[in-house]
C-alpha cells in the first residue's frame, strides 16, 4: 500500500490535532483526476482550518489546503490527461474534500482550471485563492461600469494576501489605489506595490456615520465588519465596493444611506463556488494583467513542515503578501 506525506487534521475526544503524517493512498477520497501537487500556498481560511478557530473542515480526518497547482497523474475525465498542468481551489476542497498539503490528491476534472501558459505552477500559488479572489473583486467592479477616470480605488486590508494582489493589479489597472492598513511600517511596501496613498485601519474603524465625505469610487474589502460600513459610507456617487473577506469580523453595521441616497452597490465576491467561466476568465487576467515582480516581492516560500506555524500566522494578522508552499 503506498502512501504520501500530507498535513492531516484529526479530530479526538481531546479536540483537533494538526501534523504533517503518511496518509494512504486507499484513503483518497472519490474523484476523476489524480494530481500530483507541486505547490500550495496559505490563505486566511487554511489558517482558520489549521488552527481550529473556526469550523471550517467538515470531514476527519482531513487534508488541509484549499489550493493546490500540479500536473494531472491518471484521469477519466474526457477535458484531463496525464501530463497536464492544472490549477484547482474552493469547491469543499480542505474543507470537505481532501484537499492539497499533500504530494497527492485527488479531485473532480470539472474542478480544474488549466494552468494558464504564462504562469508557472510557483507563481500561480503565490496568487492563489487570495490573489485570484482580489481579481475577481476587480472583475465585479469592472462589470459594474467602473473606470480608473470615476476616482480612487480603496483596499482595506492592503498588506495582507487579497489586499497586495489588490493593490497590485488595481495599479497596474491604471487606478490610484488607496492602501487601508493596520501595519504603518508596510507604508513603503504597498507603496512599492502601486498604493498612492496608504491610510491607517483606525480612520475606518471609528463609528459609522450613515453618509460621510467622498473619498473612492471603488474598493475592495477583506475585512467586512464597521470598516466595511465605512468604506461605503465613504464611497462617492455610484460608486461600488466588492466585499470578499471578514478578517475584521462577520457583521456589518452599516446603513441603507449609501445605497439610496448615493446609489453606491456593493458586490459580494465568492471564490469557493465561483462557476468555471468566471474562474477562467479571472486566471487570464491574471496572466496578463499582475506584475511578477510584484508577485515576486510579495511572496515568501515554505516547505510543507512550515505550514501549521504560517496557519497560526495569518489568523493573528502576522502575514505580509503570500506565502507559497513548495511540494513536489
Ligand atoms: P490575510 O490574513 O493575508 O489578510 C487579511 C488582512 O486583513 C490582514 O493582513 C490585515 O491587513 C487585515 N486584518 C486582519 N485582522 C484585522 C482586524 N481585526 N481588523 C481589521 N483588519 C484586519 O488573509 P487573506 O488575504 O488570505 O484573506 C483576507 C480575507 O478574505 C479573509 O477574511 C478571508 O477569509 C477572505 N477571503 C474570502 C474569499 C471568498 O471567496 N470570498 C477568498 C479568499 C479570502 P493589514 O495588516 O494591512 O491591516
Amino acid at each position: 500500500m503506498s502512501s504520501f506525506k500530507a498535513i492531516v487534521i484529526r479530530k479526538g475526544e481531546a479536540g483537533q490535532t494538526v501534523g504533517l503524517a503518511d496518509f494512504d493512498e486507499s484513503e483518497l477520497m472519490e474523484g476523476d483526476v489524480t494530481l500530483r501537487v507541486e505547490w500550495s500556498t496559505v490563505n486566511y481560511k487554511d489558517g482558520l482550518a489549521v488552527t481550529g478557530k473556526a469550523p471550517v473542515v467538515r470531514r476527519f480526518p482531513m487534508i488541509a489546503g484549499i489550493d493546490a497547482a500540479g500536473t494531472v497523474e491518471t484521469s477519466n475525465h474526457p477535458d484531463w490527461k496525464p501530463g497536464d498542468r492544472v490549477v484547482v481551489n474552493g469547491w469543499g476542497c480542505g474543507e470537505t474534500h481532501l484537499g492539497f498539503y499533500a504530494e497527492k490528491a485527488r479531485v473532480k476534472g470539472d474542478w480544474l482550471v488549466p494552468l494558464p501558459a504564462g504562469l508557472e505552477a510557483r507563481d500561480a500559488m503565490a496568487i492563489g485563492t487570495a490573489g485570484y479572489t482580489a481579481m475577481l473583486a476587480v472583475l465585479a467592479l469592472e462589470r459594474h461600469g467602473l473606470t480608473p477616470d470615476r476616482g480612487p480605488a480603496v483596499v482595506t486590508g492592503a498588506a495582507g494576501g487579497v489586499g497586495s494582489v489588490a493593490v497590485a493589479i488595481l495599479a497596474r489597472l491604471g487606478w490610484t489605489v488607496i492602501a487601508s492598513t493596520g501595519r504603518p511600517e508596510e507604508a513603503d511596501y504597498l507603496k512599492e506595490l502601486g498604493a498612492a496613498e496608504v491610510i491607517a485601519r483606525q480612520e475606518l474603524a471609528e463609528k459609522v456615520r450613515p453618509l460621510a465625505k467622498e473619498r473612492w469610487a471603488a474598493g475592495v474589502d477583506s475585512v467586512g465588519s464597521t470598516t466595511l460600513a465605512n468604506v461605503l459610507s465613504m464611497t462617492r456617487y455610484g460608486g461600488a465596493i466588492a466585499a470578499c473577506g471578514l478578517a475584521g469580523g462577520m457583521d456589518l453595521p452599516t446603513s441603507v444611506a449609501p445605497f439610496i441616497l448615493r446609489g453606491v452597490a456593493l458586490l459580494g465576491v465568492d471564490s469557493v463556488m465561483c462557476p468555471q467561466h468566471l474562474r477562467r476568465e479571472a486566471w487570464q487576467r491574471l496572466d496578463t494583467d499582475l506584475d511578477r515582480r510584484k508577485l515576486a516581492k510579495m511572496t515568501e516560500e515554505i516547505g510543507l513542515d512550515g505550514v501549521v506555524e504560517a496557519g497560526r500566522r495569518i489568523v493573528e494578522g502576522q502575514v505580509r503578501g503570500r506565502i507559497v508552499v513548495k511540494i513536489g
